[in-house]
């Protein structure tokens, strides 16, 4: 995409971001400067939804590339993105804040980023953005799909726009739905990207917009069945865990903190895709098996309710992934586990004919 600013619309974009996100974040004469450097200008509309901002947190803690590297320097020479309404971080508010959203459309060229999942139920009541000028509340989903449909790309950041998340968890009484869902749903074809994580490490997110700005197309980014960047997503935490060979070898953890594999206190890394274990978090330090915690599978649409038992080694119903990823050993193990707590309950069943007790 290459969009041609004349002098007055790049005035009105610099007075605009600068309203939106404060003076502390962008110097404007340096602003200017970028901005005159721009070959591509790439605007995006980051909207909220039922969630905890928790993926804008972890955004915005990214280390290089940052966020602001995205918004002000050259991860991708001459060109920037420009985050026109983002409602946790921007210094304006109510109707300037709308005009940034409003004007932002009308430019057109926009990428959407959605954070936190939709309510649907009832019109989609149970989430509001801005309202009429008869002070009747909008239903979010009304702005997301009106904003969805001009983008060039939506990006759902964080496992609640992607599928619901924890937001969608049962009873689920707002019917939060995931952003392609609600698009798909609407009759919108804009395609969308899927940065699932609860929250989503800052590179899976930062490096994919990368990806956009370099590209311009967004399918030219690789993506599973699940619409996540195949980059990121594409191997199992199982089969790259230092675990590994404990859980091959059937050496598994009775409590946390033991060392063994932590299959059997409920670890979702035989299930779960992401390259946490390599890319590690908090500045690169720990990722969670290393800190001593299971996997909770929290870059899985599933999550946080599995469909598969995980944990209990007796489950015949393993995930077809699993399948293919667990070694010939451990599927042994499985199956000697299996046959041994068969062969257990019929000794035990001929124990309780035999005393005629139930006990
Ligand atoms: S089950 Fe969990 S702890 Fe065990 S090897 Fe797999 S990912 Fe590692
Ligand atoms: S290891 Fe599992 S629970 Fe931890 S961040 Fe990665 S995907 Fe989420």
């Amino acid at each position: 995409m290459n969009i041609k600013l004349n002098r007055r619309h790049f005035v009105e974009l610099c007075a605009g971001s600068t309203a939106a996100l404060g003076l502390s974040l962008i110097k404007l004469p340096e602003f200017e400067t970028l901005f005159a450097q721009a070959i591509k200008e790439i605007p995006v509309i980051w909207i909220q939804g039922s969630g905890d901002n928790g993926c804008s947190v972890s955004v915005l803690n990214a280390i290089p590339p940052t966020i602001q590297d995205l918004l002000l320097t050259d991860v991708v020479p001459g060109s920037h993105v420009s985050m026109r309404f983002h409602p946790t971080i921007m210094a304006s508010q109510g109707e300037l804040a709308e005009k940034a959203l409003h004007d932002t459309e009308a430019l057109g060229g926009y990428v959407m980023v959605m954070e936190g999942g939709i309510p649907t139920k009832d019109g989609g009541i149970y989430s509001t953005l801005f309202e009429t000028s008869n002070n009747e509340p909008i239903p979010l989903i009304d702005t997301v799909v009106r904003v969805g449909r001009g983008a060039i790309a939506a990006v759902a950041i964080g496992t609640c726009a992607c599928s619901g998340g924890i937001s969608r968890t049962p009873p689920n009484p707002g019917g939060v739905k995931g952003l392609s869902e609600v698009l798909k749903d609407a009759g919108v074809t804009t395609p969308v990207i899927n940065i699932p994580g609860c929250p989503p490490h800052p590179d899976w997110f930062v490096l994919t917009v990368a990806d956009l700005l370099t590209s311009g197309d967004p399918g030219s980014i690789e993506v599973d069945k699940d619409l996540r960047p195949l980059k990121f997503y594409g191997k199992l935490i199982h089969d790259q865990c230092p675990r590994r060979g404990n859980f091959a070898a059937g050496q598994f953890a009775k409590k946390y903190g033991d060392p063994e594999c932590m299959y059997e206190l409920g670890c979702k890394g035989p299930v779960t895709h992401a390259d946490c274990n390599d890319r590690l978090w908090n500045n690169k330090t720990k990722w969670c098996v290393e800190a001593g915690t299971i996997c909770i599978g929290c870059a899985e649409l599933d999550f946080p309710i599995f469909k598969n038992a995980v944990g209990d080694l007796n489950a015949l119903h393993l995930p077809v992934d699993m399948t293919k990823s667990l070694d010939k050993t451990a599927l042994g193990i499985a199956g000697a586990v299996g046959v041994g707590t068969v062969a257990f309950a019929a000794a035990r069943a001929l124990s309780k004919d035999k005393s005629g007790s139930g006990h």
